[in-house]
């Protein structure tokens, strides 16, 4: 089960919507960034201004989407939502530019992957509201100078490290989310649950919680599998029997660690002897790239004590071999 990259059925999206907060009211943790975009809104709303450029960047399902939905609601105004990877010519990012009306959101998922070409004319369009199209073409193309209405641009993005310093210098707030601890998703999976209509007790929504790798999208992915299993096999109430029993046959994690997240830590025990190793070494043995175990994967694996950052490198700590239910060789130890 990874709710990650899963694809979602349309239904299963339609409840993704159905959970997502609406309000800053309605929106659990993140306190500090919460507390800093409320004033940022608020102040914007009574200059009758477009808010800042705002960049969100953290770990995959934190909360960096609905955070940009809620800053739309907040300032009373649409949202256009694209990504990265999708804009592949300026043109198609002047569509979405001269449609936007007066304050609107413009919400670019993975602006770490805008093409070179579109970014830099990005630019000009977040500074001056302004932008070059081109017009007619052969002999006759010339480039003519169209005035935007001033608008948010709200990016995110998991791999901050990759944006260009220019791009990040244009985002007047920028926002780090973090993992949230059990009893925020504590809330969020009480939250999620009365939505859904499914009884929960206090004890099965902390299990679920503890098991979510402190990301609320997969509190709300386990909580919605465990409901099929109070279906099926209790009475429709989820309780902690019913939400053990599931996340067993989901075969999930105790602490919630992916596969991925397994697989540095018995990469860095069975090949490195535990440690210290260095990051580059790390990505080559398990195939992935080290911005991403940067980004994604180690800050969750050293919050949860799993590994320790060194000037040597990583080294993966007694709680990793426990969990891995493995045996630390001592120096000299056979
Ligand atoms: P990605 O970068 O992978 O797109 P994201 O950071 O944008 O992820 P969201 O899509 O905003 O994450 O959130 C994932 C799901 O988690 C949402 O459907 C929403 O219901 C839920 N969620 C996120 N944050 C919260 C929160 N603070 N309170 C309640 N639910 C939340």
């Amino acid at each position: 089960l990874n709710p990650e990259n899963s694809n979602y059925s349309p239904d299963e999206l339609d409840v993704e919507k159905q959970l997502r907060p609406l309000s800053f009211d309605d929106f659990t943790g993140q306190e500090q960034v919460l507390e800093n975009l409320q004033i940022f809104v608020q102040a914007a709303n009574q200059r009758e201004e477009a808010l800042d450029h705002t960049l969100f960047h953290g770990p995959p399902g934190l909360g960096k989407t609905t955070l940009a939905h809620i800053l739309a609601n907040e300032l009373d105004v649409g949202i256009k939502i694209t990504s990265g990877p999708v804009l592949d010519k300026p043109g198609d990012l002047a569509g979405l530019l001269t449609n936007l009306s007066p304050r609107d959101v413009l919400f670019i998922d993975e602006i770490h992957r805008l093409s070179p070409i579109v970014e830099e004319y990005l630019y000009s369009a977040m500074e001056d509201f302004r932008i070059d199209i081109m017009i007619e073409t052969g002999p006759n193309a010339r480039s003519v100078q169209i005035e935007l209405e001033p608008f948010t641009l709200v990016g995110a993005t998991t791999r901050s490290g990759l944006l260009t310093a220019p791009m990040r210098a244009r985002f007047g707030i920028s926002s780090r989310l973090q993992y949230y601890n059990t009893e925020l998703l504590t809330t969020i999976v009480q939250r999620s649950a009365h939505i859904l209509q499914v009884p929960i007790s206090m004890e099965a929504a902390i299990e679920i919680a503890g098991r979510s790798r402190g990301t609320p999208r997969i509190a709300n992915a386990l909580l919605r599998r465990v409901r099929d299993f109070a279906q099926i096999k209790g009475n429709g109430s989820i309780t902690i029997e019913i939400a053990k029993y599931a996340l067993e046959a989901l075969n999930v994690d105790a602490h919630g660690l992916d596969e991925m997240d397994n697989k540095i830590l018995s990469t860095i025990i069975d090949k490195f002897k535990g440690g210290p190793v260095g990051i580059t070494t790390i990505a080559t043995a398990v195939g992935e790239s080290s911005e991403t175990i940067e980004e994604v994967y180690e800050p969750f694996l050293i919050q949860e004590g799993f590994i320790m950052r060194t000037p040597r490198g990583r080294e993966v700590t007694e709680a990793a071999y426990k969990h891995l239910g493995r045996k630390r060789n001592r120096p000299g130890e056979l």
